[in-house]
């Protein structure tokens, strides 16, 4: 249940990083905000048709479409790093487009949870946890203050669940704030301990934005590479293609630059 309002820290008191900085001095992980500010409606939708380069045609495509027209920039490289889904739609003339689309998704957000310390029934110890399959209604909790400093206030902690994914039954963009934090508290203090009552709390949920390379991937990413090399300067990188841990895409990411580098 959403803690009653005065049980919980003024908000200036806490951040949370981008992309969903919050006015605030706690500070959680990144991800999408359930609120006003998710990517989708924060992007502004911008297409674009006359191919320009250069300073000049920069600059015209800043006026063009800060005038909300459509303007087409034609680069010598690019290096496309949305989620699959979104790359398919922009080739969708390719074949590239079909196997991209098939690279499925699942959506998943994170909670975090503010508290006093002296509520606590243990230290946080340790990173957090992993809850195995089956064993709990979150996928992980995370201490976040336990890991980094400054976090949170002194004499506060900040937790964090993170929940949904391919195998939960919960389906993190039907239920609301309130539920997920509902439901984070509960499990992390099944799983963890008596917590208190959060003084803080923030929901981010990333849409669409968990790729699940399923049985088949490595043969969908050399057919990828092969429609890659009909299409010189395009480089795709990101979880959905060669791993999906930061250094993964990090990594990629590398490999893409050094090829535009030397082309
Ligand atoms: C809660 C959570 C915790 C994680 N923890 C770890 C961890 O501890 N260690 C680890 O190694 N990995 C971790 N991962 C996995 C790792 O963070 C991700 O796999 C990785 O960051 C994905 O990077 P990406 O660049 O492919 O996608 P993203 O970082 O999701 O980037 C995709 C970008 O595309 C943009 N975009 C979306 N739609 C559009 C559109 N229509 N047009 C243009 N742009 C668009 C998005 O705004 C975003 O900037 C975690 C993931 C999550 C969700």
């Amino acid at each position: 249940m959403r803690p009653p309002l005065d049980a919980r820290t003024a908000p200036s008191q806490y951040t949370v990083p981008t992309p969903a900085r919050a006015s605030s001095s706690w500070s959680g992980n990144s991800g999408s905000s359930s609120s006003s500010r998710s990517p989708a409606r924060r992007r502004t939708a911008t297409g674009y048709s006359n191919p320009v380069r250069g300073d000049r045609q920069r600059r015209s495509v800043a006026n063009a479409t800060s005038a909300g027209e459509k303007m087409c920039v034609v680069p010598a490289a690019l290096r496309y790093a949305p989620p699959a889904h979104v790359a398919a739609n922009l080739l969708s003339a390719s074949p590239l487009s079909a196997e991209l689309r098939a690279i499925r998704y699942v959506s998943t957000a994170t909670v975090f949870l503010g508290f006093d310390q002296r509520t606590l029934a243990r230290p946080l110890t340790g990173a957090g946890f992993i809850v195995p399959p089956g064993e709990g209604r979150i996928l992980a909790g995370t201490w976040i203050t336990s890991k980094w400093d400054g976090r949170a206030p002194d004499g506060s902690v900040l937790v964090r669940a993170f929940l949904g994914g391919a195998r939960s039954e919960l389906d993190v963009t039907q239920e609301n704030d309130e539920s997920l934090v509902t439901r984070s508290l509960s499990e992390l203090q099944r799983l963890a301990g008596r917590l208190g009552t959060p003084r803080f709390t923030s929901v981010h949920r990333h849409i669409a934005s968990n790729p699940q390379p399923s049985l088949g991937h490595r043969a969908r990413m050399v057919r990828v590479d092969g429609e890659l090399r009909a299409l010189p300067g395009l480089h795709l990188a990101g979880a959905a293609y060669d791993g999906v841990s930061i250094p993964d895409c990090l990594r990629q990411a590398r490999v893409a630059a050094e090829r535009i580098a030397a082309a």
